[in-house]
């Protein structure tokens, strides 16, 4: 078994450490904010205050963090002082750049590193089947392929250093302009008088279905349970899909890609945080379409 460390004991990076050390890994924790290293040790998780000790003789180094300018400045106090040949993996959400970033001081540390952002939320974190994304070396991935196993159902090695965050803000953008064109179109047939039952089953089955439709429908009681049948309580909340869209239209515009709708559907979700709906889940859209500019 495996010395891991886990920096970020937040609402996804406890669940995601918890899974590990169930799984007979020795995990240590490090966190900034005291509640939360309080919170993981009343859990029984072995937790430090100091970052240093999370890196000095770890095999893995999980890290789970807010931001882009976060990771790289952990990343760097933990590289230094991570054992060479030791794999530093970060699972936060962050921008293209900063990941590749980090990429570059691990390889001038000579340690490994992956990029490794999920999709599947606290639900998944808890239950241990994220998705993951990942980007870095061959031999990176293999070292890291176990821990990702246990913390999730399924690990894609997108490519090189960079490609696992590139992967989740292409399909987070996907996903927010397939809601809100989900939510205009049962929006639509409510004003038209249809029946959203039978737009449902219409669609569900026909050349307009997707996730957003079959799966995760912003009606409620229209298709399988989803965070409509809740009082649109997260699910997904609508400032992480903000943040996520901002990081994508940062790479489209480094990248020179021409996205016209993700530009929109950003718009669309900085007007739903900005007007206080930050918190609720991204489904909610349908609810608030017709005041959003
Ligand atoms: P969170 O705010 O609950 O947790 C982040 C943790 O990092 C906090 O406990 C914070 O104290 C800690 N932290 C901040 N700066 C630190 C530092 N310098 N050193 C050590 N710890 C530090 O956030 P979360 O919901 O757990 O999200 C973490 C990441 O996962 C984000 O990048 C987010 O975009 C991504 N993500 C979240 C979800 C979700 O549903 N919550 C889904 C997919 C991806």
């Amino acid at each position: 078994m495996a010395k891991v460390g886990f920096v970020g004991l937040g609402n996804m990076g406890f669940p995601m450490a918890k899974n590990l050390k169930n799984a007979g890994h020795d995990v240590l924790g490090f966190d900034v904010s005291d509640a939360a290293r309080s919170a993981a040790q009343s859990e029984d998780m072995k937790v430090s205050d100091q970052l240093g000790a999370i890196a000095a003789d770890a095999d893995i180094v999980i890290t789970m963090l807010p931001n882009g300018e976060i990771s790289k400045s952990v990343a760097s106090e933990l590289l230094s002082q991570m054992p060479n040949g030791s794999l530093l993996i970060d699972c936060s959400t962050i921008d293209v750049a900063s990941a590749k970033t980090v990429h570059q001081m691990a390889a001038d540390a000579g340690k490994l590193c992956l990029d490794a952002p999920v999709s599947g939320g606290v639900g998944g974190a808890s239950a241990g089947t994220l998705t993951f994304m990942v980007g870095g070396s061959d031999d990176a991935f293999a070292k890291g392929s176990d821990v990702l196993d246990i913390m999730g159902q399924k690990a894609v090695h997108c490519g090189d250093g960079g490609a696992g965050q590139s992967a989740k803000i292409c399909n987070n953008m996907l996903l927010a302009i397939s809601m809100i064109g989900t939510c205009e179109a049962f929006a639509m047939a409510e004003k038209l008088g249809l029946d959203q039952d039978k737009l449902f089953d219409v669609v569900s089955t026909s050349s307009g279905s997707c996730w957003s439709v079959n799966t995760y429908c912003p009606v409620p009681d229209v298709g399988p349970k989803s965070p409509s049948d809740n009082n649109y309580q997260p699910g997904f909340a609508a400032s992480l899909m903000n943040k996520d869209l901002n990081l994508a239209m940062e790479a489209a515009k480094d990248a020179d890609a021409q996205t016209p709708l993700g530009a929109h559907a950003a718009a669309l979700y900085k007007a739903m945080v900005d007007q206080g709906h930050g918190d609720l889940d991204f489904s909610a859209m349908i609810n608030l379409l017709g005041d959003l500019k």
